[in-house]
């Protein structure tokens, strides 16, 4: 059987989170490893190992993860916010359940590493 990812883990609630949202399609988490004051990770309940694996069945899954994206922004009062997925290894993806990275409370520089 292959083994659950931390995110799966941590959607059937057999290991911890800190979780700030969370609904029907999907919940919010703070990254174990912040890079920055606000560092939530916003994780689709349905097993999508990488953005590229999504379809257009996951389109209105895929909306509604940015939306939530924008929620907890407002939600810890970030005007100015970055949003990263990372898709592959090269990417720096290390997680292999789709996950979408809201960062700041900090001025963030371009182009990342
Ligand atoms: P990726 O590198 O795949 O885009 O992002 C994975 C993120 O998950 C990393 O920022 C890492 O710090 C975070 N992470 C890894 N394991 C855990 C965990 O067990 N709990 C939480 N809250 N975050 C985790």
């Amino acid at each position: 059987m292959v083994e659950k990812t931390v995110f799966k883990k941590i959607i059937d609630g057999e290991l911890p989170a800190d979780v700030v949202y969370q609904d029907e399609l999907c919940l919010a988490i703070r990254d174990i490893n912040p890079q920055a004051p606000v560092h939530v990770l916003v994780i689709p309940r349905k097993e999508i190992p990488a953005l590229r694996d999504a379809t257009e069945e996951d389109r209105e899954l895929l909306g509604h993860l940015l939306l939530v994206a924008n929620q907890v922004a407002q939600q810890h009062k970030l005007s100015d916010y970055r949003v990263v997925i990372n898709c592959g290894v090269e990417a720096g993806q290390t997680v292999w359940h789709l996950h979408v990275h809201v960062i700041g409370g900090r001025v963030m520089e371009w182009p990342p590493g």
